[in-house]
């Protein structure tokens, strides 16, 4: 997705070889039309799979799965990473560990708004070794509902998150993918031309 590949390219701050900083747009500040057409192109890309509900992760997946809620018409869940007062009965559980915290969380869905009958389409804002999306996905299957793929804001594809998840059968979209951050630089993946069309 050129806009967003161009955001990253002016806002965007390489931290370090591993980690980049999206403070301005996504990850602290937001930006609403970006997000807006975010959302936009995930609900383009699984408009064919019978999408019923939206699972992601608080904080930075919210906004970014909200916008593609609103195309797609279906509602949206955020799996908490801490617990709640609020949040006690039946909750669909997994065990993630944060890339950028460096800390283990429960993540947690209450199993009410998530049925067998449900087709999920999972959303994050970054995928890095994959274990946010594959906490994520593992809450969708003990609710019985099938995964219709994972949509990621930013995939650094230099990293294994990418083909730990299709190694499970499932479909990734990125709409941005990183394939270093070398010497300070994003250089972003080559798509090839039919995927632009
Ligand atoms: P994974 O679980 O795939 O290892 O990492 C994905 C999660 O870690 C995302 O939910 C995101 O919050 C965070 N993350 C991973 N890499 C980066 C990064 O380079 N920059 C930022 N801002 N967050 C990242």
């Amino acid at each position: 997705m050129l806009l967003l590949e161009e955001k990253i390219k002016t806002a965007g701050r390489v931290l370090n070889d591993n980690v980049l900083k999206v403070d301005s747009f996504l990850n602290h500040q937001i930006d609403p039309k970006l997000m807006n057409e975010i959302g936009k192109e995930f609900a383009a890309r699984f408009s064919q799979e019978g999408v019923t509900k939206i699972v992601t992760l608080e904080s930075s997946g919210i906004a970014p799965a909200v916008m593609a809620g609103l195309y797609m018409n279906v509602p949206v869940i955020f799996a908490r990473k801490r617990k709640s007062l609020t949040l006690v009965d039946n909750l669909l559980s997994a065990s993630v560990h944060s890339f950028t915290k460096n800390e283990t969380n429960e993540i947690s869905i209450s199993n009410k708004y998530l049925t067998q009958d449900d087709t999920v389409l999972i959303i994050d804002d970054f995928l890095a070794n994959g274990e946010a999306a594959l906490g994520l996905a593992e809450i969708v299957r003990q609710s019985g509902a099938k995964i219709a793929g994972i949509g990621i804001v930013i995939e650094k594809s230099f990293q294994p998150g990418a083909d730990k998840l299709k190694e499970q059968g499932l479909r990734v979209e990125s709409l941005a993918r990183i394939a270093s951050l070398t010497n300070g630089e994003v250089t972003f993946i080559k798509e090839k031309v039919e995927e632009l069309i």
